[in-house]
């Protein structure tokens, strides 16, 4: 993940509006997609009612960090991604094989 001490805020893909820091996400979930560590963070815009993804990647050969905005996604594809990282017990481990990271691990962004 980012460094926490450095102030960061998510900005709308749709609207521009600012929602705020991860202490404001929706869900994340953190994968492991093509061999690379992933970490898809959930942001709903209550302006316009749509859903950004914050995409944090950690490159296993090189150890190079990425990370990159994608969406916007509508209501009903955000939420179903949010609640399907709710049923994950452990969200945050790369190595947990629960049906939300399998399934998970085979969207794309
Ligand atoms: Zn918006
Ligand atoms: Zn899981």
């Amino acid at each position: 993940m980012t460094d926490p001490a450095v102030p960061w805020s998510m900005k709308c893909q749709e609207c521009g509006a600012d929602l705020g820091g991860l202490d404001k996400k929706a869900a994340s979930i953190c994968l492991r997609v093509m061999g690379d560590e992933e970490t898809r963070t959930y942001f709903l815009c209550t302006s316009c009612d749509m859903y950004s993804i914050w995409v944090y990647i950690e490159e296993f050969f090189t150890d190079k960090e990425n990370f990159f905005c994608s969406g916007p996604i509508s209501r009903g594809e955000g939420d179903k991604a949010v609640q399907m990282i709710r049923t994950c017990p452990a969200p945050d481990m790369i190595s947990c094989k629960c049906a939300a990271h399998r399934e998970m691990e085979g969207w794309t962004v």
